[in-house]
């Protein structure tokens, strides 16, 4: 098995704690981050609480036939749950339905098959809707022994509070910057780059990997660039709009834009390091188009909106906000 982040084996380890003293609940919510490795913690989990003959360490033997089965995908006693495709089975659903929860129901009001014990993890848990989530509760209120719950989700507010306040929290927190960078220098990513990467992800190492192997640093680079032409009048706003909009990297060059625009307000408080953005707007108005652009950002997965229309309106408040505050400097 592989060795886990230290974020993560910090959960694991308070979770065989819990569970060594008999305090381990049956509903468990890993809430956290995206790309914290919530999930691969939570299915290490579930292995070790169907495993019959764990180890010392606590975790499973990895060498009984139930941890085969598992390692297999084919143990009887464990349901994964998430996303399934739609009813023209041309698409996954962006929903869990209700459909899926009383599935679930079913199951665990069924004897396990391997006796050890019955574990569903069900990812993302926040994409379950209204009806889904009622379907759920059910099941929650009926808590049975050896029977467990693995909710995973990097959005745990979105989960209704009576099923959030039902479950025993995991949570996944940030690293401090030493013992990620560390992490992110064992990945083998260049040295020069692990910084900005770190800088850009907020703070969230899985994130600034995924960046700087799949060339998320450079589309950042060129959304300051192109916010900074913007700026200068170099750069029409529709067209631009278009170009942010035309492929499936639009939510993260909004994801960019909108936290450039907040690195830029906490630059004008002093409260930043500089992010070489041109654009002189102050606090609020680069406050107010975050946003804007965030709910923008929102809106993008209903496809009935005019996305362009109203990214381009942001856009040129933009180039405006930068002409305001050049006309305030040439009037002192
Ligand atoms: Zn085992």
């Amino acid at each position: 098995m592989s060795a886990f982040a230290p974020w993560q084996q910090r959960v694991l380890d308070s979770a065989l704690a819990s569970l060594a003293e008999g305090r381990l609940g049956h509903a468990l919510l890993f809430s956290g981050a995206a790309k914290m490795g919530k999930g691969e913690v939570a299915m290490r989990l579930a292995q070790r609480l169907l495993c019959p003959t764990p180890g010392a360490d606590g975790l499973a033997c990895g060498r009984c036939r139930a941890c085969q089965l598992f390692a297999a995908g084919t143990h009887p006693d464990f349901k994964f749950t998430s996303f399934i495709p739609n009813d023209k089975g041309d698409k996954l659903r962006s929903e869990l339905v209700v459909d899926q929860m009383r599935e679930l129901g079913h199951w665990f009001s069924l004897t396990p098959q391997m006796g050890a014990a019955q574990v569903a993890m069900i990812t993302p848990a926040n994409a379950m809707n209204l009806n889904a989530s009622n379907a759920l509760l059910k099941t929650l209120e009926e808590p049975s022994r050896d029977r467990y719950l693995l909710l995973v989700t990097d959005r745990p507010g979105r989960l209704p509070a009576t099923i959030r306040s039902r479950c025993q929290r995991l949570e996944f927190r940030p690293p401090g910057k030493a013992e990620a960078l560390a992490w992110l220098r064992e990945r083998g990513h260049g040295e020069a780059a692990l910084a900005p990467a770190l800088h850009a992800s907020r703070g969230h190492p899985g994130l600034a990997s995924e960046w700087l192997a799949t060339g998320g640093l450079e589309l950042r680079r060129k959304v300051l660039s192109e916010l900074n032409a913007l700026s200068e009048g170099r750069q029409s706003p529709i067209e631009l709009a278009q170009r942010w909009l035309e492929d499936e990297h639009a939510p993260l060059r909004l994801r960019f834009a909108a936290e450039l625009a907040l690195d830029a307000a906490a630059e004008r408080l002093g409260a930043g390091p500089a992010t070489g953005l041109t654009v002189p707007g102050d606090f609020q108005m680069l406050s107010a188009w975050f946003d804007g652009i965030n709910r923008t950002r929102e809106q993008l997965a209903v496809p009935a909106l005019r996305h362009d229309l109203a990214l381009a309106g942001l856009l040129l408040e933009w180039r405006s906000m930068s002409k305001a505050t050049a006309m305030q400097g040439a009037r002192r």
